[in-house]
Order: C-alpha cells, then sequence, then structure tokens
C-alpha cells in the first residue's frame, strides 16, 4: 500500500513540475539601445489577455561583471523570456535586477530571477508589501493562463540616490516621487542613457492612481530635463533620441494638472470633466480617454478637498487670503 502511494506521488509531483514548467510560451525580442544596452518595448495598451500583460518597457546592461535587468515585466512567463532573450546575447549570469517602481506590470517577473540580488527603493519595497496580493489577484483575473506560476518576490537589496556600483560599473541612481511615491530614474554615464520607470511615457497616456501629486512630479521633470542623455528608455513607449518623452508627459500632467484645478474651481462635475474633450494634442495618444478617467476619478475629491482649503484660509488684514 504504501509503495503504491509512494508511485502515486511521485506521479502527482512529476506532473505538478511538468505543468509549473509549462507556463505559455513567450519570446521578447531585444532592442538595441547603446554598446551593450538594449530594451525590450512594451505594447501601448492596458492589461489583457491578448497581449500577455506585455504592456511595460524592460532594459538590461551587458557588464564585465554580469547582467544589470531594469524592471522585470508582469507575469513569470515574461521574466523566464528575458532570461532566455538575455542568455541569446551573452554567456554572463543576470546579476542584479533594479524594480524602477512597484506597479505590476514592472516587478512580477520577478520570480525569474531568483540568484539575483533585486534591488529598489526603501519606499518601493513597503509599497509593494502593502498592494502585492491586490495586485497578484487583478493580474491572474486580467490575464488567465498567461499569469500561471506568478508569485511575488520582493526586493531585497534597498538602494537610495547616488552611485550604485555593480562590481566597478557605476550607474547613477536619482530617487523620485512623482507617479508613485517611489520612482527610481537611472542614468548610466558609460552611454548616457537614462532609465525613467514610469517617470516619463511616451506614446502613451501616462498612469497616475499613486501619483502623490501632479504638481509634484511637473516640478520633478524639471529636474530630469537638467540631466544630459544620450537616449531615452521611458516606462511605456519607444526608445527616444530627444526630449519627446519629457516633452510630452510634461503637457498631459500640466494639461490634466490645469484641468481639475480649474474645473473643481466652476464647480464642473466629476462626469463633466471625464467627458472633456481632449486637445488636438492627445487626440490620438493611446489610452488617453481611459487614463483621464481614471485620473480625474482618483484626483477628483483632493482637488476639491484643496480647493476648500484655500477657500477656508483665514484673511490677511488687507482681506486677500492667505
Ligand atoms: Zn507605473
Amino acid at each position: 500500500m504504501a509503495t503504491c502511494w509512494n508511485r502515486i506521488s511521485d506521479r502527482a509531483s512529476l506532473l505538478l513540475a511538468l505543468c509549473l514548467s509549462c507556463v505559455p510560451a513567450h519570446a521578447l525580442t531585444p532592442l538595441p539601445v547603446a554598446p551593450g544596452t538594449w530594451m525590450v518595448q512594451g505594447a501601448a495598451e492596458e492589461f489583457d489577455r491578448r497581449n500577455s500583460g506585455d504592456i511595460s518597457n524592460s532594459a538590461f546592461i551587458i557588464t564585465a561583471g554580469g547582467v544589470v535587468v531594469i524592471d522585470t515585466g508582469s507575469t513569470l512567463a515574461y521574466g523566464q523570456a528575458l532570461r532566455s532573450a538575455i542568455a541569446g546575447l551573452t554567456e554572463l549570469p543576470v546579476r542584479w535586477v533594479i524594480n524602477t517602481h512597484h506597479h505590476p506590470d514592472h516587478v512580477f517577473g520577478n520570480a525569474a530571477f531568483s540568484d539575483a540580488r533585486i534591488m529598489a527603493l526603501p519606499g518601493t519595497i513597503t509599497a509593494l508589501e502593502r498592494d502585492a496580493t491586490a495586485f497578484l489577484g487583478t493580474l491572474h483575473a486580467r490575464l488567465g493562463d498567461a499569469a500561471q506560476g506568478t508569485r511575488v518576490r520582493l526586493p531585497d537589496t534597498p538602494v537610495s540616490e547616488g552611485a550604485l556600483d555593480l562590481d566597478g560599473y557605476v550607474l547613477h541612481l536619482h530617487a523620485l516621487r512623482g507617479h508613485t511615491g517611489a520612482d527610481l530614474v537611472i542614468h548610466d554615464p558609460h552611454t548616457g542613457v537614462l532609465f525613467t520607470g514610469d517617470i516619463l511615457f511616451w506614446q502613451r497616456a501616462p498612469t497616475t492612481p499613486h501619483s502623490p501629486s501632479l504638481t509634484h512630479w511637473l516640478a520633478e521633470l524639471d529636474e530630469l530635463a537638467a540631466l544630459d542623455a544620450s537616449a531615452v528608455v521611458p516606462g511605456h513607449g519607444p526608445l527616444a533620441r530627444s526630449d519627446a518623452p519629457l516633452v510630452q508627459t510634461r503637457a498631459w500632467l500640466a494639461w490634466l494638472d490645469n484641468l481639475l484645478r480649474e474645473g473643481v474651481a466652476r464647480g464642473a462635475t466629476q462626469n463633466e470633466l471625464i467627458h472633456t474633450a481632449l486637445p488636438e494634442a492627445f487626440a490620438r495618444l493611446p489610452l488617453a480617454r481611459f487614463e483621464l478617467t481614471r485620473s480625474v476619478s482618483h484626483f477628483y475629491r483632493r482637488y476639491e478637498d484643496a480647493l476648500w482649503q484655500d477657500t477656508n484660509a483665514p484673511l490677511r488684514p488687507n482681506g486677500e487670503q492667505k
């Protein structure tokens, strides 16, 4: 009897192992950015079963001491495909992973890099600990089989603003907050490439659900403009060899900020703002209406509160408000 159970249990283990290794096939095509530097571009779409969650950019740099990966995509399958694509270009191991921020389309491929150090800002790690279970539930519901085997692998190495020395290959980290409260921008002084995570979007409307404030994000774009970059890898959208992603992200955020501020001040309802006509510059921008709807939905109350606080501010002796 014991032998019979052992056989059944062995077969069950084998089936389980086969099942875990049969996550849907995935192939990624790295695009050259600079010497030793590559990116993989995601679709300008929201998560769905047709795109398997491949909606954000990842990148990697092949250094003399190993490979550093910047963001790992939405799923275990994406992470595994990224590993395979890297292995097609170098025999060097992936030793380091950097998560630019905690959003699911940038971190859930982490599980495919269990033998690498995974680095992120402390705020990113805290936010992922808070949100990962909810993100994972949504991911499985939206992607179905494409998310098979995907699980949380938290970053294990907190990093901070300044130089990051990867066995002699030094990257410069900029700790920003505008997109999620903890956003890394990475500058590679060897090539001049700037990896911005979702601080910059290009040819796709920006997402704002965890932004502490649009004003803050806009101020950070001015800091970013001062960096000397030879190429920009945005969090979403194609590689740029100009400041076009910065110009477009700034234009969208400034328009959105003004729409909310002015709309709330004149008493426009949330619904009216959601149905605002898109300016010509954004009329054909992928996901513009979708992101406008989301942004107004979660920001409206905050702008209303800010207006009331301003209105209730004590009067100065000359009758002006503080
Ligand atoms: Zn994001």
